[in-house]
């Protein structure tokens, strides 16, 4: 069994065909699914999928690109949910910043404002932090052990992976594996997978984005983790099931309520 804990099942692309990936992904053993929150507006659709299936949950945050949205009185409305079970994604993201100088920093601050925000919510309300990083390693690691004790423990859904991250793992943060493990130039996450505490690797999608290979290029669906976990059973050496197994477990200890579902 597989659990995809971050895949925008909220997004436009599913509309027309949500319930024919949801069984996909049921039939080849994706059995639980996390919604991370990007924005705001999609809050809603993320609640309404939720309640629609028993083994989706949702998060609420808003993605570093839309900052300019962040809204913590309807963050915490969502919060509220039982359903609504972290806080993210949130985190920086400098993959795209204007070339500008002082409209850099302008936007490199704003950032960190907003994601030291999400921080202070996560611990507030003791739930687990889902944090997005790109071309942002250093910035984020300060925020975060500035900021967070480890609490609820958290999530690092990162694109560049990075020895230097992995020491957050001591503060209780897992590392989202998912689609860019097959590509071919994927040499730095290959190199550090088996670095990775065993009991900090969790499986993701990120769908409808990073589309593993041999789909590549496709949206992407749930049910592709499972090209994931064949790459990670290849490269750690460790055989599917003992894989599934792992990263359901990790997924249940870090968000707890999958327990009651799965
Ligand atoms: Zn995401």
């Amino acid at each position: 069994m597989i659990i995809d804990t971050h895949t925008h099942l909220d997004d436009q692309r599913y509309l027309q065909d949500l319930d024919k990936v949801i069984k996909r992904a049921n039939d080849g053993g994706v059995k639980g699914f996390l919604i991370p929150g990007a924005d705001i507006e999609d809050l809603q659709r993320a609640r309404e999928i939720s309640k629609k299936y028993k083994n989706i949950y949702y998060a609420a945050g808003v993605h570093p690109y839309n900052v300019d949205g962040y809204d913590e009185a309807i963050l915490r409305e969502f919060l509220n949910d039982e359903k609504c079970i972290a806080v993210g994604e949130c985190g920086l993201d400098y993959f795209r910043l204007p070339e500008d100088k002082s409209e850099k920093q302008e936007q490199k601050a704003q950032q960190k404002e907003i994601f030291t925000k999400h921080i202070k919510l996560a611990v507030e309300l003791q739930k687990p932090l889902i944090v997005h990083i790109r071309d942002a390693n250093e910035d984020s690691k300060q925020i975060l052990l500035q900021n967070y004790k480890g609490e609820a423990g958290g999530v690092l859904h990162c694109y560049n992976a990075s020895k230097h991250l992995l020491d957050l793992s001591e503060l209780g943060f897992y590392f989202g594996i998912g689609g860019v493990l097959t590509f071919k130039n994927a040499k730095k996450l290959v190199e550090i997978l088996p670095d990775i505490p065993k009991d900090k690797l969790l499986i993701e999608t990120d769908s409808p984005y990073l589309t593993p290979d041999p789909y590549r290029g496709r949206r992407n669906e749930p049910f592709y983790t499972t090209f994931v976990v064949q790459k990670m059973s290849k490269i750690l050496g460790m055989n599917l099931q003992d894989i599934e197994n792992l990263t359901t477990n990790n997924a249940k200890m870090l968000f707890k309520p999958l327990k009651s579902v799965i």
